[in-house]
């Protein structure tokens, strides 16, 4: 692969030469070009789901300028709603201003539960879960056993007990397993299914539920950046403006779950379009991710924005911020930290069989599941950034009515050139809804 610096002004090709470049610097065959727009075959859809009638088509678009612990990567991304791939990418240049990502995960640690009922004393039967763990963990194991020959399976059993519940008190049997490269919802549900007759035997409880949970709090990706505040100077606003309005923007997330979500929302826009791409479960992902944000009893920001110093990157926000005053000491950096359950897989589910994630994996490298669940996180990162810097400076509406424009002159059956035109016309009326696009296609035939 070449440098991915390679990718400036993409956005200015045509889509014949960004297939080109891209081609070149992935190594992509005919067949891998095919691939990017011929999607899933009729027959593939037919064996994915039930009932099939058809397939749907989306757009994949590469988010470029990515630099994760000093390599470069370019994203593909499936997401019909406009800005995202352009903010992405534009928030991911400021980041590389200050040495790009630095990024890390946990183990591929997946937690599959067993839920116990009918026990009389569930402090007893946690404990003679505990003692009986070796056979529990060989029981579990034996059912799979590439993952296990490839360093994964069954690691720990864990008790959570219930008291209290609208159904009387339960004792939940915690199986953390390793799923190594896989999401590993299959292997963990088979786990969790297998031990669950010794369960009964061990502790003489009735078992009900075996399933995955989607709290992967053991299984988490983070990202860092540090932007150096001038690089977020503009339209004639000083970046240390912009920076502080940012760190706002985030403190008004931290303290409010209205505005919360909707932060969170714009972590999901990156994270859950890579996890399209990709054949990846989104779903699993933003079950963990909201679960996850409510995890201290309150919903709140995902994300963490401070103002630093360069010397030891250290917030001052706390010093300078928990009396209310603004901050008087000077900040040179805008920090970022996202760290968040990613449970994705680079091998089973669909990633392998739907063609287009196969050539969306080839495009980044080929990489694991911890390094793919690094890449998204590292997106989800930055495209809170692109939200909220967008919101506390110009305002968001401004580059995605643009762009919504055009969605309405082709909903109006705008054709080709005429689409960019009427847009224009659209933005420059002030005015971006289909019935004015419908009366200007119809005007221009
Ligand atoms: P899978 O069942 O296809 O299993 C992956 C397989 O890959 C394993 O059987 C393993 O033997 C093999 N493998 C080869 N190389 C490997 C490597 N390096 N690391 C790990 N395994 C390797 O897929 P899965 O990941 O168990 O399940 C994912 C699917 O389950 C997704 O499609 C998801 O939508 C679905 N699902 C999700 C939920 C949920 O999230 N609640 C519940 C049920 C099913």
């Amino acid at each position: 692969m070449s440098s991915s610096n390679d990718f400036a002004g993409f956005y200015k090709l045509t889509q014949t030469e960004r297939l080109q470049k891209l081609a070149e610097y992935a190594g992509l065959q005919t067949d891998d070009l095919a691939a990017l727009n011929a999607g899933l075959s009729a027959d593939q859809a037919e064996v994915m789901i039930e009932n099939v009638i058809g397939r749907y088509t989306l757009p994949l678009g590469l988010a470029t300028n990515f630099l994760l612990n000093g390599q470069n990567f370019v994203v593909p991304m499936v997401v019909e709603e406009p800005s995202i791939v352009a903010g992405v990418s534009y928030a991911a240049k400021l980041a590389r201003a200050g040495g790009g990502f630095q990024t890390s995960s946990s183990e591929p640690l997946m937690i599959g539960q067993v839920q116990i009922l009918d026990l009389t004393d569930l402090e007893e039967a946690a404990a003679k879960l505990m003692a009986a763990k070796p056979q529990l963990l060989a029981e579990a194991n034996q059912h799979h056993p590439t993952i296990q020959k490839l360093g994964g399976g069954a690691k720990n059993i864990e008790c959570r007990p219930l008291p209290k519940t609208p159904a009387g008190p339960m004792l939940i049997a915690h199986i953390l397993y390793d799923c190594r490269d896989a999401m590993g919802a299959n292997a963990v549900n088979t786990a969790a299914e297998a031990i669950a007759p010794l369960i009964e035997q061990i502790t003489g409880g009735r078992v009900n539920l075996r399933i995955l949970s989607n709290l992967t709090d053991r299984r988490t990706a983070r990202a860092e950046c540090l932007i150096p505040v001038e690089q977020l100077s503009r339209d004639g606003l000083p970046g240390d403006q912009i920076a502080r309005s940012i760190f706002e923007a985030w403190a008004f997330a931290v303290a409010d779950p209205y505005r919360a979500a909707t932060h969170n929302k714009g972590v999901m826009n990156g994270i859950d379009a890579v996890a399209i791409a990709t054949g990846n479960d989104w779903r699993a992902l933003e079950a963990g991710a909201h679960a996850y944000a409510a995890r201290n009893g309150r919903y709140t920001s995902l994300t963490e924005w401070s103002l630093v110093t360069t010397a030891d990157h250290r917030p001052i926000r706390h010093s300078l911020w928990s009396q209310g005053e603004p901050p008087t000491a000077e900040f040179t950096h805008l920090y970022g930290v996202l760290d968040m359950p990613l449970s994705v897989g680079t091998v089973g589910g669909a990633t392998r069989a739907h063609p287009t994630a196969r050539v969306s994996l080839k495009i980044l490298g080929q990489p694991n599941a911890r390094l793919l669940a690094e890449i998204m996180v590292a997106v989800g990162l930055a495209q809170n950034l692109a939200a909220i810097r967008a919101l506390a400076s110009e305002g968001i509406q401004r580059g995605h009515m643009r762009l919504h424009a055009r969605q309405m002159a082709l909903a109006a059956g705008a054709k080709g050139a005429q689409v960019q035109d009427i847009a224009d016309k659209l933005v420059a009326m002030g005015n971006i809804r289909v019935e004015k696009a419908r009366e200007l296609v119809a005007g221009s035939k």
